[in-house]
Parts: structure tokens; sequence; C-alpha cells
């Protein structure tokens, strides 16, 4: 087990042993859809899309504790919170949440490209 790894799962501990419920935590794993161990997230106030790899996340929420339980700021614009979400391999749209197409495969909800 890496040093990395430590830091997630302590982070981890520490979040569900605050109590606090997060969706991202209890939704279906869908890690083919996240390049390298990382994750889609889109700044919502400068907008940038970027990949956020659990040591990035790990290394902010150690050096910012106060905002345990929150979005992580957007390291581009440090204004912004970061969404997590995925990224539409066809042209790469970001989202949040595929959509189901009419024969139940998923789709991007921006392009409606099927989802491998
Ligand atoms: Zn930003
Ligand atoms: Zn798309």
């Amino acid at each position: 087990m890496s040093d990395n790894v430590k830091i997630i799962l302590a982070v981890l501990g520490i979040l569900v042993g605050g109590g606090f419920t997060f969706s991202y935590l209890t939704s279906p794993s869908e890690s083919e859809d996240f390049p390298d161990g990382g994750t889609w997230a889109k700044c919502n106030a400068c907008q940038a899309m970027q990949v956020i790899d659990p040591e990035m996340r790990g290394k902010f929420y150690e050096e910012n504790p106060n905002m345990m339980g929150r979005p992580m700021a957007c390291p581009k614009c440090n204004k912004g919170a970061l969404m997590d979400g995925l990224k539409c391999p066809t042209k790469g749209c970001f989202y949040t949440q595929a959509k189901q197409s009419k024969d139940g495969a998923p789709a991007c909800p921006v392009c409606s490209s099927k989802l491998p």
C-alpha cells in the first residue's frame, strides 16, 4: 500500500467518521471512465476541465483541512469549486451523469454519443 493510498484512506475515514455522506462514495463505480485513476472535474468559475488525481485531492485536503466536506477549490483560478464528473470519450464533453439511450446503453448527455 503506497503512502498516497494511506492518505486517501485517512481522508475518507475522517469524512465518513465526521458523518458526511458523499454521493460519489455510494454511486456505482465507473472506474473505466476515470483516466489514470484521476477524476475529471470542472471549475464552476473559470470552467477549466482538469483531471484531479487522488494524490492532488489528498494533498489539497491535507493542506486545507477547513475545506473538508466541501468541494475542492480550483487549482487554476483558486476561486471556483470543482465539480466531479466524467469526460465523454467521443467529443470530450464534460458531464456528471451518463444518460440512457433508447437501447439502454449509456450515452453522453451533451452530444448523445454512445459511451463504451
Ligand atoms: Zn477555476
Ligand atoms: Zn459527448
